[in-house]
């Protein structure tokens, strides 16, 4: 069976490499860009990686087995993917985020602290924090590098014998039941089977979900601070606060001199509402 993966980020780069694991399937992955270009929803460095979930302990499992798919992948690529930092989540105890937190470590035993704001003020003294609020440290979270790992599960389905088509971007796919046509502008690929993951594009491509779909830009940024040592990963993990509706979430100093924060002004609700700035 011939497969096609169309958009290769953080999720078609990942299906593309387990496809091109399971015998009997010829994997072909196409990307507009590009392999770990610069506009995805992937860039920028690091992304949270989080065990004690405050978004429901029902994703537990879930991440459970990507955790192991992320050594698995730095183990295939002899690359560090991930970094075991940990991740502070704060928040008001009586507020629904904590509460979910603290239903997801305690119902799967996840490794864990759990942190009043005193101790938090004395461990991290980089973050401010308020009387009110209390924290939990997530000792199996940490900061996923997405270019290194959108980058290294291409090179390893590449090496599994996956073809993979970069700067070709998919502009219709027609599907005529026992075959799918995926054309890229005059060129044509005929495949039995199309997975299509392309993220923040899929209105042009599948105009049918158009409507279901509203792209907005996530801003990140980055900020040198007055003391960069209580910032390096040694002294300060990941973290997130979601508090009073707003949340915010930051990674310590992976490149040593620079802190990422990036605050949303409502959960799930970014800060500016314009289109992507990518080429078209
Ligand atoms: C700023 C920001 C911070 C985030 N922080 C976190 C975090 O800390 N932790 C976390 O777990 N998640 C985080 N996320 C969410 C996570 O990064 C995204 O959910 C994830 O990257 C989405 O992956 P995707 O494969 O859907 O899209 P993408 O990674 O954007 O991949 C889509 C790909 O499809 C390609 N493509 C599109 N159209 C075509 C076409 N027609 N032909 C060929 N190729 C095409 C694109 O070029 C792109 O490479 C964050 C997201 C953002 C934006």
């Amino acid at each position: 069976m011939k497969i096609a993966v169309i958009g290769l980020g953080s999720t078609g780069s990942m299906a593309l490499w387990h496809l091109s694991n399971i015998p009997g399937v010829e994997a072909i992955g196409f990307e507009q860009f590009g392999i770990s270009h610069g506009y995805g929803a992937f860039t920028g460095e690091s992304r949270l990686f989080r065990m004690a979930y405050h978004e429901g302990s029902t994703y537990v499992p879930l991440l459970k087995r990507a955790r192991a798919l992320w050594s698995s992948l730095s183990e295939i690529s002899g690359r560090e993917l991930f970094h075991n930092f940990g991740v502070l989540s704060t928040g008001k105890e009586d507020e629904a985020p904590f509460q979910r937190l603290v239903e997801s470590v305690e119902r799967y035993e996840l490794p864990h602290e759990r942190l009043t704001a005193a101790q938090m003020r004395k461990r991290y003294p980089g973050l401010d924090f308020r009387d009110d609020e209390a924290g939990i440290v997530d000792l199996q979270g940490g900061a996923l590098r997405p270019e290194l790992a959108v980058f290294s599960a291409i090179e390893t389905a590449k090496a599994n014998g996956a073809q993979v088509r970069d700067h070709q971007k998919i502009t219709s796919i027609e599907d005529n039941g026992d075959h799918v046509v995926i054309q890229a502008g005059e060129e044509t690929t005929i495949v039995d089977r199309v997975i299509v993951t392309t993220g923040s594009w899929t209105s042009e491509l599948v105009p049918s979900i158009a409507p279901l779909l509203e792209v907005r830009r996530l801003v990140l940024t980055w900020f040198l601070p007055n003391n960069p040592v209580d910032f390096q990963p040694e002294n300060l993990p990941c973290f997130i606060r979601d508090r009073d509706g707003f949340h915010v979430f930051g990674a310590p100093c992976v490149d040593g001199y620079s802190i990422k924060i990036a605050g949303l002004d409502e959960w799930g609700v970014p800060l500016s509402l314009d289109p992507p700035m990518c080429p078209r």
